[in-house]
């Protein structure tokens, strides 16, 4: 089940490392879940919603020879994957996933699968 996240209060915030683009620019308050705990990205990089993620499997799918049941269970896959759920994740956390998904059903190399993303 996905965690309905509630924001913990401005003065609640922790102060935890920030990197962007891959380098360290020191620590930043980061709001976090008081549910679940998950710690909020405040990536500047705005996240692909669930629908971006599905559009590019039929495009993938019409690229290599991808069955429909396979195209099928990825869309599935990735219904129920935390894809969905924005709230700790960063767009390249995103994109790093659906390659993973994707992967487990169709034998493509990463650089192949990130060159769909634009
Ligand atoms: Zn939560």
């Amino acid at each position: 089940m996905m965690c309905e996240h509630v924001s913990c209060g401005s003065s609640e915030k922790v102060w935890l490392p920030y990197k962007y683009k891959g380098r360290d620019r020191g620590l930043k308050a980061h709001t976090y879940c008081v549910k679940c705990g998950i710690v909020k990205s405040i990536s500047p990089d705005k996240t692909r919603d669930i629908g971006y993620f599905i559009n590019l499997v039929s495009v993938i799918g019409r690229s290599f020879k991808v069955t429909k049941i396979q195209m099928r269970m990825i869309a599935m896959d990735l219904s129920n994957s935390c894809l969905a759920d924005a709230y700790g994740l960063d767009r390249s956390m995103q994109e790093l996933l659906f390659i993973q998904i994707i992967k487990k059903y169709i034998n493509l190399s990463d650089n192949s699968l990130k060159e769909f993303f634009q």
